[in-house]
């Protein structure tokens, strides 16, 4: 379990009275979770869930949401939008405290039916494996963790927390697009519970993709006559696209 997200986590919801001793009793609590956490993310590798796959996402989506129930949240499943019947979840808690907290999560996978069946779960020494176990099954497991201990040690000093479970992200989410933006309104802080990188670090930027139309007009002339009066729109597209590549960050443009 990374513990370093799971510590920001904690430690941005609350005031402490006292790091060390709470650090104390977050550690505890967590090596307590990590057992139920891993059977839960046994189960939730185990049901296949690709993007557009309702009945999976179904499934996960009904057994996260008793677990946030049981937690004291109330939740709201959002219709994704047709044909697609998968739902979105949101589920809110509310505290005493200021702070508006946003998680994010994704209940798809990129794994067709039947891929659970083929490579189901394991544990490999400290490694699990099995389709869609980091991505994003594990951040599931992940904010359920940290919203268990924080209901364990009663740490309440937030105003709302709330976990969006996207449906569509492994196709864009542009099913969820509305509705995350609409819920991130009302937040002061996001938490995107994507996998990590290497030593748990936080990822606090990453890369984004937009589209751009590029309209290139050429000038018409006497390619014998002429041919220095006219522009031709190929050239120029083909230099605006070799211009685009370098638009990236040094080392990471594209090929
Ligand atoms: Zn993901």
């Amino acid at each position: 379990m990374p513990r370093t997200l799971l510590a920001t986590l904690i430690g941005c919801c609350i005031a402490l009275p006292s790091y060390a001793a709470l650090d104390e009793r977050i550690k505890a609590a967590a090596d307590q979770a990590q057992a139920p956490s891993m059977a839960l993310l046994e189960q939730l590798v185990n049901i296949d869930s690709g993007s557009g796959y309702a009945p999976g996402i179904g499934q996960v989506s009904a057994l996260v949401k008793a677990e946030l129930e049981k937690l004291g949240a109330s939740v709201q499943e959002v219709p994704n939008s047709a044909p697609d019947p998968s739902k979105h979840l949101v589920a809110t808690f509310k505290g005493t405290g200021k702070a508006r907290i946003l998680l994010l999560a994704h209940m798809d996978t990129v794994f067709k039916e039947g891929t659970a069946k083929e490579r189901p779960f394991r544990v490999e020494g400290n490694r699990a494996y099995g389709p869609g176990v980091a991505d994003d099954k594990g951040g599931i497991v992940i904010a359920l963790a940290a919203l268990k201990i924080m209901k364990a040690l009663d740490l309440k000093d937030y105003g709302q927390i709330t976990l969006l479970l996207d449906a569509s992200e492994e196709t864009g989410s542009q099913a969820a697009t509305a509705l995350i933006a609409s819920t991130a309104k009302q937040h002061d802080v996001a938490l995107n519970l994507e996998p990590g990188r290497p030593g748990d670090g936080l990822v606090i930027w990453r890369k984004g993709s937009a589209n751009a139309v590029v309209e290139v007009k050429g000038k018409a002339s006497h390619a014998g006559v002429a041919p220095e009066l006219g522009r031709n729109a190929a050239t120029e597209v083909a230099h605006q696209v070799l211009q685009l590549g370098k638009l990236g960050d040094e080392g990471k443009r594209p090929r």
